[in-house]
């Protein structure tokens, strides 16, 4: 339990702090002398010489009254180095209320929202998990005991369950013609050999599920259900193949959707259809999301998905880079900063993902193996460890070879 003396009554003090120490708990008070321990105790804009006090902040932040209308510039670029001189809620408010996602709302050709302009850019950059390198600090600085453990976990997102089977005649037949069309007699042949009961090249579930046995991590599957377009290339939802899949998993592991891209206008009412569908073939409520492309609008997105009943979201991540969108790896509840409300929505993060390392960065096996390695020792005993990977890549065939060892990595 973490002790904080305060007359200020605001639900963003509340949210950011209790937040910030979770699993422990908060214990406010408004007088000192109500107190347990004053000398482990935090002063929230109140003097004493017990403790550990945090002055008044440059701006009245947790007014509901005051927006940002500018990223802060009096916390210095050495954050990690000033988290006893500064208001330390402030900054663990600004990042997981995504504060930097309404004032810079510059998009990426996905409508994504660009990282470039994230106040993290300017202090040692993106790959860092300052609010729980911070946390672990204030809890030594305190001398509280910590009862939080590690979390670690496969996440795992299936765009296409496989690659030849169970996409129904018309798409199999087509993709025959395309194979001979184009000469391609590799896929033509490893097509064939699917289709007659040989191994399909996205048919990497046993080795995850045996994987994640062996290392005693829980694995999940987001599976995309949207109609085929452009940009959702899933097998048919009716599929039985697909559906039997999805079965399977939700038996051994945990199972979410994967809410399909689709232009802004359309999108609500897509996901919509496509929660139900997962609904039906798992037959239970559907409470894991993670957005395909991680394309998602704050706060839009994030309203809709609780809307839908969805209790956790795992988008929280980059596309294009590796590191902490928020600053933190640890699951935190999301904070509506235009209705100023704490909502029920659990945002789950990721510190990369697959695609980010090979395309985006440009990295071999051995830098993506050595920058895991120093990722997961930043967080060692103060985060949590996710990743996003895809059933495809972890094929370890044509462009993915060798990146099982990746993947493997995170276990050693
Ligand atoms: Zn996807």
């Amino acid at each position: 339990m973490v002790e904080i003396c305060t007359t200020n009554n605001s639900l963003r003090l509340r949210y950011a702090a209790e937040q910030f120490f979770a699993p422990l708990t908060v214990r406010w008070c408004a007088d000192g002398k109500d107190l347990y321990a004053p000398e482990k105790a935090i002063f929230y804009q109140c003097q004493s010489n017990q403790g550990v006090v945090i002055g008044p902040s440059v701006r009245d932040w947790t007014s509901l009254d005051f927006f940002y209308t500018e990223q802060p510039n009096d916390w210095g670029n050495d954050i990690l180095l000033r988290s006893s001189e500064i208001d330390v809620f402030e900054v663990v408010f600004y990042l997981l209320a995504r504060v930097d996602e309404y004032l810079n709302p510059n998009l990426d050709e996905h409508g994504r929202i660009c990282t470039d302009a994230f106040i993290q850019q300017q202090w040692s950059g993106l790959n860092c998990a300052y609010i729980d390198l911070m946390r672990a600090e204030w809890i030594a600085r305190l001398g509280i005991e910590d009862t939080f453990r590690s979390a670690k976990e496969l996440t795992i997102d299936v765009d296409s369950a496989y690659a030849f089977l169970h996409k129904g005649m018309k798409r199999t037949l087509g993709g025959l013609v395309k194979d001979l069309i184009k000469f391609d007699f590799r896929n033509l042949s490893e097509r064939c050999r699917a289709l007659m009961g040989g191994e399909d090249r996205f048919d990497t579930y046993s080795y995850v599920l045996s994987q994640a046995k062996l290392h005693e991590w829980k694995a999940r599957f987001f599976f995309l259900l949207a109609d085929f377009g452009p940009q959702n290339i899933g097998l048919p939802f009716q599929s039985k193949g697909l559906q039997m899949l999805i079965q399977e998993l939700d038996k051994h592991t945990a199972v979410g959707i994967h809410p399909g891209y689709h232009p802004w206008e359309e999108y609500a009412q897509a996901t919509a259809i496509e929660v139900n569908r997962l609904k039906e073939i798992v037959g239970r409520p559907i409470q894991e999301s993670r957005q395909h492309f991680l394309r998602m609008q704050m706060p839009d997105t994030y309203r809709l998905l609780e809307a839908l009943g969805i209790q956790r979201d795992y988008t929280m991540g980059m596309a294009k880079e590796v590191g902490y969108r928020a600053g933190t790896s640890r699951s935190f509840r999301w904070y509506d900063y235009q209705q100023d409300r704490i909502s029920d929505l659990e945002i789950v993060p990721f510190w990369g993902m697959d695609s980010a390392m090979k395309r985006h960065k440009g990295w071999d096996i051995a830098t993506a193996k050595a920058e895991i390695i120093s990722a997961m020792k930043e967080i060692e005993g103060k985060g949590d460890w996710r990743m996003i990977w895809h059933n495809e890549t972890l094929s370890d065939a044509r462009e993915w070879k060798g990146w099982r060892g990746v993947f493997e990595q995170q276990f050693k």
